[in-house]
């Protein structure tokens, strides 16, 4: 197949989107940025009958702050997350990941709606939008539905979206002014590269020196979809962040997470990355609190 005898339609606008994909009778797949698709139809997957181009959609594109949390549209460009001031104060977690994803121009066609939709367990953004008890809305012509971030994957490539909706917002909880965030990745090489193993963390702080409140920790790339790990999270409350305990929550990680052997690297390697990549998370937000 050439790529000009694909089928496309191009709707401008959400209703009109949502009309095509509820009378499509055909297998049809939303188009965002289209830097995963591009990939997957030229390696022979991805081959609907119809392609939904989205990108023109401009409604599905925004960052801003509403009463239950803020409201991200699927449309957002890993660029947008990055400069957004709001997301800068009230998500750095997010913000770290996004600015990890790809190279520049990846960044700027890629969204964050096509990472979710990806559903890829290395998907960058997709552990940050955990430790922010992220609600993914998928909207149809019959109305909206709101999921957990937790409950909308069912493995690699599959979520619980039907054919008919779309992911229409992402609303995450902000960061209070105690929290802080990071996000760790490790991949084959510096850009361009799919993680290997990733850490999202953020941890609320309390005035005294390096004690934390209690804290959410998730895991990319080491299990059939992302991870939060609860080990980890139970031994976080009420204790003082210095090196020993630093060192005692990246052994408990290393137990907690279940990598498995692939193309990219071997379970065992995955399994001392994680725990490592906790404790270099760790020991880096320590620091960013000292100087705070
Ligand atoms: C060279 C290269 C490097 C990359 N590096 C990284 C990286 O470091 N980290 C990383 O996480 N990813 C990386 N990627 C993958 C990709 O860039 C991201 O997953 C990106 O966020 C996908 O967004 P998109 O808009 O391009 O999605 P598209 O390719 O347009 O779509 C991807 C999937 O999401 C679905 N989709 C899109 N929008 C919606 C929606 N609103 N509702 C429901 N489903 C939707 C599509 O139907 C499709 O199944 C890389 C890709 C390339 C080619």
């Amino acid at each position: 197949m050439r790529i000009s005898e694909i089928d496309m339609v191009s709707p401008k606008t959400l209703d009109d989107c949502l009309t095509v994909l509820s009378d499509s009778t055909q297998d049809v797949r939303l188009l965002a940025g289209g830097t995963d698709a591009v990939v997957r139809l030229k390696e022979g997957h991805w081959r609907p009958a119809l392609w939904v181009n989205i990108k023109g959609v401009k409604e599905l594109r925004y960052i801003r702050e509403e009463e239950d949390g803020i409201h991200i549209g699927p449309l957002t460009t890993h660029t947008d997350i990055v400069h957004s001031s709001l997301l800068q104060e009230k998500a750095d977690v997010l913000v770290h990941a996004a600015s990890e994803v790809g190279a520049t121009h990846i960044r700027n066609m890629g969204t964050i709606g096509g990472n979710l939709g990806t559903a890829s367990p290395a998907g960058d953004t997709i552990p940050p939008l955990y430790v922010l008890d992220a609600v993914i809305e998928l909207s149809s012509v019959n109305g909206k539905r709101k999921v957990a971030i937790e409950d909308f994957f069912n493995g690699p490539g599959k979520t619980v979206q039907q054919k008919t909706e779309l992911i229409s917002n992402i609303i995450i909880r902000p960061q209070s002014a105690n929290e802080i965030g990071i996000f760790e990745k490790l991949g084959p090489r510096k850009a361009q590269a799919i993680s290997i193993v990733d850490v999202a963390i953020s941890l609320k702080m309390s005035t005294n020196e390096r004690e934390c409140l209690g804290g959410k920790i998730a895991f990319g790339s080491v299990a059939p979809t992302i991870i939060r790990a609860h080990k980890c999270e139970s031994i976080l409350k009420l204790q003082a962040l210095d090196d020993e305990a630093i060192e005692n929550l990246a052994t408990i990680a290393w137990k907690e997470v279940a990598p498995i052997s692939d193309l990219r690297a071997t379970a065992g390697y995955r399994r001392d990355m994680a725990s490592s990549l906790l404790a270099r998370g760790l020991h880096r937000l320590m620091m960013r609190w000292d100087n705070r």
